[in-house]
């Protein structure tokens, strides 16, 4: 009798990225149950934070400095030039340190230590302006970066305000995996605008690819701290960082958001350690801002109704401010979440 032998297994395919690059983007939708009590709607946040950079920048970082490539504007031996201390830098390092690029940001003195040690682990060079002087100076902060830029040779400037790549990632990325992964059922998105660029370039496809649909388009919803520009502000200050401007930039475009909710820097500070002590979600005040705004949209919604709230970055970087009790209390800022009622939007 001969034996019954089984065929062999096909061997799967090895599953790994080439390098971190591979990384970038497709982040997980995870759905809020704690914060959202008494509302009807599926709501849902996209967690940015899973990019290997920390945040939803690399997505621009990455397309930014590709599409300077294709241009000519950066060849082998190039240097990325960038006014920015924040993730955008953290983006632009590690793209260019896989791709072999020199990087020197420009940040203010008033930038901490810790988030220029970040950049300068990935590689970058940091060239420091005193904050005391006006925009306009030669030695301002974007004004050393624009001298750097005409100074070094093969020096490229990304200018994520005004670089058209920014929102094209995000019209590329973003959106088209919001559509996918709600199996295009979503009905409103949830966006802070800083530079603009995730806003109108999410808004923008998400409304183009629905616009005949039967339920409708989906409705973009920008969310913006109290005082900024974008919700009929003048610019005054706020500790909500990353979001919000106290000029109108290129790569904000009016017309992509159907509505803009303005939010005060204690409900978005108390909503963003309500996601750390309730959902799990350790992520900074601009995914804080952007929750309350979503939630205060969702009161009205029923439960066909799927909202995605976009979260930009990590937690991490905010430990020494929203999540320090002193500090928070130097500021009036409430955050003992177990006793946070929010009768605004509950
Ligand atoms: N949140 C954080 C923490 C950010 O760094 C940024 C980028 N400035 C944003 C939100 C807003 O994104 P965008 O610039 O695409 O409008």
């Amino acid at each position: 009798m001969t034996e019954q032998t089984s065929a062999p297994t096909p061997a799967q395919p090895m599953q790994y990225a080439e390098n971190v690059l591979g990384l970038i983007g497709r982040t997980p939708l995870v759905k809020l149950n704690s914060v959202t009590e008494g509302i009807e709607a599926t709501v849902l946040v996209k967690v940015e934070y899973l990019n290997p950079g920390g945040s939803v920048k690399d997505r621009i970082a990455l397309k930014m400095i590709e599409d300077a490539e294709k241009a000519g504007k950066l060849a082998p031996g190039g240097t990325v030039v960038e006014p920015t201390s924040g993730n955008t830098g953290v983006g632009l390092a590690l793209v260019s340190q896989l791709k072999g690029y020199r990087t020197v940001f420009v940040t203010p003195d008033k930038v901490g230590q810790e988030k220029r040690d970040v950049l300068t682990a990935y590689g970058a060079e940091i060239v420091v302006t005193p904050t005391s002087v006006a925009p306009e100076s030669e030695e301002s902060y974007y004004g050393v970066a624009n001298r750097l830029e005409r100074d070094i040779p093969g020096a490229y400037q990304p200018n994520q305000f005004f670089n058209p790549a920014a929102p094209a990632s995000h019209y590329e990325t973003t959106g088209p995996e919001i559509w996918e992964d709600t199996a295009h059922r979503v009905t409103h998105v949830v966006i802070g605008a800083g530079t603009g660029g995730t806003i109108t370039g999410t808004g923008r496809y998400l409304k183009e690819v629905s616009v005949d649909r039967e339920s409708g388009p989906v409705r973009v919803i920008g969310a913006d701290p109290s005082g900024s520009v974008y919700s009929g502000g003048t610019g005054r200050p706020y500790f909500v960082e990353g979001v919000g401007e106290d000029m109108w930039v290129d790569n904000y475009d009016p017309a992509v958001p159907d509505q803009v909710i303005a939010v005060e820097d204690a409900e978005a500070l108390a909503m963003t350690r309500r996601l750390a002590a309730e959902e799990g979600l350790l992520v900074g005040g601009s995914s804080g801002l952007a929750v309350v705004a979503g939630l205060r949209a969702a009161r009205d919604l029923g439960p066909e109704d799927v909202m995605v709230i976009v979260l930009p970055d990590s937690g991490r970087g905010y430990l020494a401010k929203i999540f320090n009790d002193p500090w928070m209390d130097e500021r009036g800022f409430d955050y003992d979440v177990q006793d946070t009622v929010l009768p605004e939007w509950a």
